[in-house]
């Protein structure tokens, strides 16, 4: 019998068990890649509560991922013009430490910035951010969840007085009414999605409303599909709750025992009459009364978001506008209902856990806040003051840092801004600024290491063991099933090896990566994500989801039932009430006028995984989506005579790209789509990011990634 290794898949937030089985196999043949090498074989984990078996693409092919395009030592060069040339590691480790301390000297610990990743395993956002924050006292450590998830981290501490979604996926089982905003989880969150769909078709009653400016998978599979118009959610939402106010369907005992706000509330809503609410989102008023009809009938509402809600300047706006129809309808803490953040990527939960935003201290916990200031600082034997008491850079002011050049050294890990960022030509030149650029990563080339002075390669899932948190706080173990290659190192001890050579050796004693989380966890003590329950060991027997404080059993695999927040309805804010928070909406940072008439939003398709570092090099991916389109409704591309297949000329205020047209009517007229997945190295003139601006919610400083304005022009002779 083949052992087989339990694992979690590093793709996507959902977040599927994995069980992988070496190459070789009793009386079978050993299957390669495409480049020969022997290739492990992935299966989803039958016994992981998450996704009971479940795969997609990404997850069953991610094994042909891990020999190709690998960076096995450091390398290193003094100038950007110069080529990269293999060093040892003390040698890489002795410039860093160089650089670091001369930028401390010269221009303070406030120069030096660290950004990471929701690739990372728990424990190394727990290092790193010991590291930035505790030991070279500068806040200065963000992570691409910033792009992704901190909307809805700010949403939740807003509404709920602390982040943490609410629900868990049995809920897609339970609901009597699902809400999905904003995100095309039937290709980019499949598994989860799968879970809710299933439950849709075999009851009739079940409804599913879909609010997304494309026709996607997902609005296919929908009783009601709300093309809303881009930047138009929040007004969507307040027309919803004006109707459910106007009807009478409101939980009046629950708001009055558990909420405040309300007056201020209803002001705001009262603005919002459906004429006006469907007339601004661009959708029949029949539909928007469906929709707030099949949300009054329900007797469970589940509200499912991602990227459409929190990539916006209103993105803290807009999941707090979820959540108050929550509030007023009192569908919160109990199975099937609540607002339910998916996560992008695999353990951007985990780096919330662990203070993996320039904001947070581990265990929820806020730089802004004296006592948990003070409570990190004495259990890591720091003086008193030692940790800065504002928020650091964010991902965005790092690059604005290199411009001015308050940032000296800038270190990147296990994510690639080149292809990224918004404003992508700005990103870059910014990175050709950068006096010192640490690029901390599994794969070589990407677009980021052109911009690089050392480059460390770090152990890749599978060659390093450690926690990830999926969207719904299941905590998995991720065990290592195979050795390094060459000389790379798990994240958390490279962060570990630097802070021993600045000087800072006690704090980073750990051997082992269950020794980082069992100093993690001990932190998290009454905390709303408590997993002073957990360890490593514990975690070899199965996933267990949080809160998980060592005061309750966790007992064996499946004897403990989903774990749901606020099911007391008390909630996380002084007075233990949840809190309306009203706002109008805005619409888009950049709206469209006569230069630039059209929308353009962008997304990730079904089998690619972000800037293609693993997805590029598979070959079933590559056959699904060989080349990034531009979707267009057939009304425009009349308009301007484009065909399918005719080379367009995209530009915005910020740069120019071209790509091929796909002609459909999956996309509203005056709105287009391009897939965000292509950088320098995988095609010319196709990075989506290229046109993007990087105006940010002011509350949770995420980029409006997903809109801005666009002019097009067909190409005769491309
Ligand atoms: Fe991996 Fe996400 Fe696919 Fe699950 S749904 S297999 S976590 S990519």
């Amino acid at each position: 019998m083949v052992e087989s290794t339990r694992t979690l898949c590093p793709y996507c937030g959902v977040g599927c068990g994995l069980e992988v089985l070496p190459p070789a196999q009793p009386g079978k043949a050993i299957k390669r890649d495409a480049a020969g090498n022997p290739l492990w074989q992935v299966r989803g984990d039958r016994g992981h509560s998450s996704s009971q078996g479940q795969v997609c693409v990404k997850g069953a092919t991610v094994a042909e991922s891990l020999d190709r395009n690998r960076l096995k030592y450091p390398l290193m060069r003094d100038r950007l013009d110069q080529p990269l040339q293999p060093v040892t590691w003390d040698q890489a480790l002795d410039r860093i430490v160089e650089k670091i301390q001369t930028a401390q000297v010269q221009r303070g610990s406030d120069s030096i910035c660290l950004y990471g990743s929701g690739q990372f395993q728990t424990e190394d956002y727990y290092v790193a951010q010991k590291l930035m924050k505790g030991c070279l006292g500068t806040n200065n450590f963000d992570a691409n969840s910033r792009l992704c998830m901190s909307s809805a981290v700010a949403g939740y501490i807003q509404s709920f007085g602390s982040d943490g979604p609410p629900c868990c996926y049995d809920d897609l089982e339970l609901t009597d009414c699902a809400f999905i905003v904003g995100a095309n989880a039937a290709e980019c969150h499949p598994i989860a999605f799968n879970r809710l769909h299933k439950h849709h078709k075999r009851n009739r009653q079940v409804k599913m409303v879909v609010v997304d400016p494309r026709r996607t998978k997902t609005a296919e599979a929908a009783d009601l599909h709300l093309a809303i118009q881009p930047g138009t959610d929040v007004t969507l939402f307040n027309g919803i709750a004006h109707l459910l106010l106007r009807w009478g369907e409101i939980a009046s005992l629950f708001m009055d025992e558990c909420t405040t706000g309300f007056g201020d509330y209803t002001d705001v809503i009262s603005h919002y009459p459906p004429e006006r609410v469907a007339q601004e989102c661009g959708i029949p008023m029949t539909d928007l009364e469906q929709a707030a009809r099949y949300w009054a009938n329900a007797d469970n509402v589940l509200s499912l978001w991602s990227m459409g809600v929190n990539q916006s300047v209103q993105g803290t706006a807009k999941v707090c506008s979820i959540i108050n129809v929550h509030l007023i309808s009192g569908q919160v803490g109990r199975p099937g209902a609540g607002p339910f953040s998916l996560t992008g990527q695999p353990n951007a939960m985990g780096g919330r856990e662990a203070g993996g935003l320039c904001h947070l201290l581990p265990g929820y916990r806020s730089i802004q806040n004296p006592e948990h200031r003070a409570t990190l600082e004495q259990a890591w034997g720091l003086p008193p003051g030692r940790i800065a008491p504002e928020p650091g850079r964010d991902t965005w002011a790092m690059i604005t840092g290199l411009e001015t050049g308050e940032v000296q050294v800038l270190w990147i890990a296990a994510t690639n801004p080149a292809v990224s960022m918004p404003d992508l030509k700005r990103t870059q030149a910014a990175l050709r600024q950068s006096p010192f650029t640490i690029y901390q990563d599994a794969y070589y080339p990407t677009e980021t290491t052109a911009y690089a002075h050392v480059v460390l390669p770090a152990a890749q899932w599978g060659e390093k063991t450690g926690v990830m948190t999926n969207s719904e706080r299941m905590v998995t173990l991720c065990t290592a099933f195979r050795p390094v290659l060459g000389e790379a190192k798990a994240d958390w001890e490279i962060f570990a090896m630097v802070g021993r050579r600045l000087g800072f050796g006690d704090q980073f004693q750990f051997q082992t990566a269950a020794e980082v989380y069992g100093e993690f966890a001990a932190l998290t003590r009454d905390r709303l994500c408590d997993v002073t329950g957990l360890s490593h060991d514990r975690l070899q027997a199965g996933p267990v989801q949080w809160p998980c404080p060592d005061s309750e059993p966790v007992g064996e695999p499946g004897d403990r039932p989903a774990q749901r927040l606020y099911t007391t309805l008390q909630f996380p804010t002084p007075d233990g009430r949840a809190r309306f928070r009203p706002f109008h909406g805005q619409g888009l940072g950049e709206p469209v006028d006569q230069d630039y008439p059209f929308i353009l939003t962008v997304g990730r398709l079904y089998g690619h995984w972000h800037t293609q570092t693993r997805t590029g090099h598979i070959a079933k991916i590559q056959k699904l989506h060989p080349r990034p389109l531009l979707e267009i409704h057939p009304k425009d591309a009349k308009a301007l005579g484009i065909d399918n297949d005719t080379w367009v000329v995209v530009k915005s205020r910020r740069g120019v790209t071209r790509f091929q047209a796909l002609v459909t009517k999956a996309i509203s007229p005056g709105v287009v789509f391009i897939p965000m997945h292509w950088g320098a190295l995988w095609a010319d003139d196709a990075e989506a990011n290229v046109l993007t601006h990087s105006m940010a919610c002011p509350l949770s400083l995420e980029p409006e990634l997903k809109a801005c304005a666009v002019h097009l022009q067909p190409l005769a002779n491309p």
